[in-house]
């Protein structure tokens, strides 16, 4: 039994944008939600974004996208295996076809949960993560602290997450790159035999595909 961290050499970042100026950079506040709120009023300011447009963006993939669209792949590979192992061999491709396209052109991975294996996704580097699948990132997912700790101790920081992982169980981290973003497919709550795929849906969590947490049980069905 070994915790294998999977990190890919060819770590390119460069979906993130580090061309905006020194100028820009000193002018903005420290704290990033005044940063975010500065640069939009900087760019509505120049007209070169719409504040409307950047509301529904946000309330898209806050709301709408959102982790909704994860747990509803989830759910499928549940109910139907011949859909779960194309999605295993090529989740681009059936994320694709299903309508939900990344927005940077990135290549989604799937990796399950089984009685021998655990996995969980980070981004070592900085905070590259499946949006167009699970919308936008909790704070934890950015920060220092989950970034660097998961790796070298995995299964404390799951237990942190009340997550407490069998010995006997291998946890696999997968470190996410600008290219690739990974999703777990978490084992299937038991006694959800006579369940809809809607249901299934329900009781997938964001925190279920990230691998810090277990999809929700049948007794917490809302
Ligand atoms: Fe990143």
């Amino acid at each position: 039994m070994s915790d294998s961290h999977h990190h890919d050499d060819d770590h390119h970042h460069d979906h993130h944008d580090h061309h905006h100026g020194s100028l820009t950079h000193s002018l903005l506040p420290s704290d990033p939600a005044l940063r975010v709120k500065a640069m939009e009023t900087l760019l509505t300011q120049k007209g070169l974004v719409d504040p409307d447009a950047l509301d529904a963006l946000i309330d898209a993939y806050q709301n709408r996208i959102g982790p909704q669209i994860g747990a509803k792949i989830v759910a499928r590979s549940w109910h139907d295996p011949d859909f779960r192992a194309e999605l295993l061999r090529d989740a681009t491709k059936v994320i694709g076809d299903m309508g939900f396209t990344g927005l940077q052109g990135e290549h989604i991975v799937a990796v399950e949960n089984t009685d021998e294996v655990h996995n969980v996704v980070v981004c070592t580097l900085c905070s590259c993560y499946p949006w167009s699948i699970l919308g936008i990132p909790p704070a934890w997912y950015k920060s220092e602290a989950y970034r660097s700790r998961v790796v070298i101790d995995p299964r404390g920081v799951l237990s942190e997450f009340g997550l407490d992982i069998h010995p006997d169980k291998q946890v696999r981290v997968w470190d996410s790159t600008a290219e690739i973003r990974y999703l777990v497919i978490p084992q299937r709550s038991e006694n959800t035999e006579e369940l809809s795929v809607e249901q299934l849906a329900s009781l997938v969590t964001r925190d279920s595909m990230v691998g810090t947490g277990l999809p929700k049980i049948m007794g917490e069905l809302p």
